[in-house]
C-alpha cells in the first residue's frame, strides 16, 4: 500500500512507510513521536471526533505527543472538530428535550 506522507530514513535517506518503527532497508529504529500523521490517520481522527466526539480526544492526546508540527496541526484540528461535534450534540439534546416538553404540554392542554 503507497501512502501519501511518506518519511525518510535518518540513516540511509532511504523512503519508508508512516507506521513503520524500523527502516525496512537499514533497520534502524525510528522515533516514533516525531513522525507526521499519515493521511488515513488524519481522516480516521477527524471522523471519530465528529462522529464519536469523545474518543476524538484520545486521537488529540496521541498526536500532541508527538514532536511532529503536522501531528500537532491534526490534533489541534481533531480538537476543534470534537468540541464543535460536542456543542452540536448538546444543542440537539435541547431542541429534543424542548419538543418533547412543548408535546407534554401540549397533550396536558387537551385534557388527555
Ligand atoms: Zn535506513
Amino acid at each position: 500500500m503507497d501512502l501519501p506522507v511518506k518519511t525518510f530514513c535518518p540513516a540511509c535517506g532511504q523512503a519508508a512507510g508512516p507506521a513503520d518503527n524500523f527502516c525496512p532497508h537499514c533497520g534502524k529504529e525510528f522515533k516514533s513521536h516525531a513522525l507526521p500523521v499519515s493521511f488515513y490517520g488524519q481522516v480516521a481522527a477527524y471522523a471519530v471526533s465528529l462522529f464519536l466526539p469523545p474518543f476524538g480526544l484520545w486521537y488529540v492526546v496521541k498526536y500532541l505527543r508527538r514532536g511532529n508540527p503536522q501531528a500537532k496541526r491534526v490534533a489541534i484540528i481533531a480538537a476543534i472538530l470534537t468540541a464543535i461535534s460536542i456543542i452540536y450534540t448538546i444543542y440537539l439534546f435541547i431542541g429534543i428535550i424542548n419538543s418533547a416538553t412543548q408535546s407534554i404540554n401540549e397533550l396536558n392542554s387537551l385534557g388527555l
